[in-house]
């Protein structure tokens, strides 16, 4: 099977292929936390674990690495040398708290949110401020090779080092210039250039660095040091929000190249901002949602999973009360393959074999789809389609006992359908299981208990010369 990926770098769809064989490192660029992450970013971050599940779904074994960030992301960040306040500091002001009581707090509501979308523990979730180190010695090796140069106790990155600088995001250094959406900054060399470190005494989380007292780590630095650290300097696949590919992506890119000397990642992937009524999420249109807002309407965080995932990660998706409610009919109707396939598994008589064309159809379109760059309306449309077969009684017991086992499979990619088998079921099969034991070895008294209690759940037998059937009454 091959897996087609979307490269921002090539812009290109290419077979994966991984650096090691059956081993995938990735890199997701995860929230800075100064809020409660909305969500807009789960989108991005429940298209890294679906990416993820698709990955160990063919076989790969993957090291994951999210990221918090904690320090170091300015507000004005749409530019490689960022200014105005860093994020966290901000809003540690307006809370009055400290930054790290901030940050501590925030951490924990997103990992609480992660947990109830069901998102997969990833290998490691370094902050920032755990990496200072790392980010040190970066640097400095960064000078060392004369892709960064020092100005009193600010770093900064040397642009026209890199001549490749602007691959990713088509951002060339001289439209850069030509652009003036650069803050005029005597001490660069190069308008821009970008801080890897910068220095401020009015800074709160402040470091005494070989550069000076008063330090601090610019955004970009922090993702290649902790990258580097936790997965080595070559990656097979970093992914972000659109927003990341510039200035983030494209600063990383050219720190980890210069200071490695290899490439830092072979694929780069990027989700699309999530709209909300039609367009941007705003605060004064009250619509920038976390996950708590869509439970307190009545959702389940996996029917906001499936609200997330139901595009494709490239296309834009809108997100509407609306569109939840249909996401809440469409999820009931995607639970019921597992209580269909249990009953189609549990019935005597017909052809056990009926129906493989259904099975095939369902596992094919939805593999399909998921090679195809995660296209998961495609690959949801095959599931969807599955119902009607069953529904028709098209499916037989054995067709139906393999289509459980390969849908609890596709479930876990997915993570938000529920796969198992009812377990009024589960407990229905094990007791028509012992009463037939029970006659076979003739004890008459164990296999009239197994009735009673069958009966007792409200469930009638039938003996057929094809064996038991049952059915509720
Ligand atoms: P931040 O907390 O600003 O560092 O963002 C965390 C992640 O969420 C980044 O990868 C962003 O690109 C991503 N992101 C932010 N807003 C949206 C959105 N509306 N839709 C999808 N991803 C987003
Ligand atoms: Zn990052």
């Amino acid at each position: 099977m091959t897996f087609l990926v979307h490269n921002t770098l090539t812009k290109e769809k290419t077979p994966f292929r991984s650096i090691e064989e059956g081993v995938v490192r990735m890199y997701n660029c995860g929230p800075t936390v100064y809020g409660r992450p909305h969500i807009g970013n789960y989108r991005s971050f429940l298209f890294a674990d679906l990416l993820r599940g698709w990955l160990e779904y063919l076989g790969y074994t993957v090291h994951q690495v999210m990221n918090i960030t904690d320090v170091g992301h300015l507000t004005d960040d749409d530019v490689a040398d960022a200014g105005g306040d860093d994020k966290v500091e901000a809003q540690a002001r307006r809370e009055k708290k400290d930054p790290r009581e901030i940050t501590e707090g925030y951490t924990a509501m997103f990992l609480e949110d992660m947990a109830a979308l069901g998102v997969r523990e990833p290998k490691a979730r370094p902050r920032a401020t755990e990496y200072i180190d790392e980010m040190v010695e970066m640097v400095e090796r960064l000078i060392e090779l004369g892709h960064a140069y020092r100005v009193g106790d600010n770093v900064y990155f040397d642009v026209t080092s890199f001549p490749e600088y602007g691959r990713l995001s088509g951002n060339r250094i001289d439209d850069l210039e030509a652009g003036k959406r650069i803050e005029v900054n005597e001490e660069k060399r190069h308008p821009a250039d970008f801080a890897l470190w910068k220095s401020d005494p009015a800074h709160l989380m402040k470091w005494r660095t070989v550069f000076g007292e008063h330090g601090f780590p610019g955004w970009h630095i922090e993702c290649s040091a902790m990258a580097k650290a936790l997965l080595g300097d070559r990656i097979d696949i970093h992914t972000g929000g659109e927003d990341n590919v510039f200035p983030h992506h494209e600063c990383e890119i050219a720190q980890s190249a210069c200071a490695n000397g290899v490439e830092m990642a072979t694929y780069w992937m990027h989700a699309k901002f999530l709209q909300v009524d039609g367009g941007k999420m705003s605060k004064s249109l009250g619509n920038v949602y976390t996950v708590p807002d869509v439970v307190a309407r009545g959702f389940e965080p996996r029917h906001l999973r499936f609200a997330l995932l139901r595009g494709h990660y490239r296309t834009q998706i809108n997100f509407t009360w609306a569109i939840m409610e249909e996401i809440r009919s469409r999820l009931e109707n995607l639970d019921e393959l597992a209580v269909l396939l249990s009953r189609a598994k549990g019935a005597e008589g017909g052809d056990p074999e009926a129906g493989r064309e259904h099975l095939a159809a369902a596992r094919d379109g939805f593999e399909a789809g998921m090679n195809d760059d995660l296209n998961t309306p495609v690959a949801l449309a095959a599931l969807e389609q599955f119902r009607r077969p069953l529904l028709d009684g098209a499916v037989g017991s054995a067709v139906a006992s393999e289509a459980l086992e390969w849908l609890g499979r596709a479930g876990e990619v997915l993570g938000f359908i529920e796969t198992s088998e009812p377990e009024a079921d589960v407990e229905i099969e094990a007791l028509i299981e012992q009463r037939n034991a029970a006659k076979a070895a003739k004890d008459w008294a164990a296999a009239d208990a197994a009735r009673d209690a069958l009966v007792a759940m409200g469930i009638e037998l039938q003996d057929t010369p094809d064996g038991v059937v049952w059915r509720r009454r």
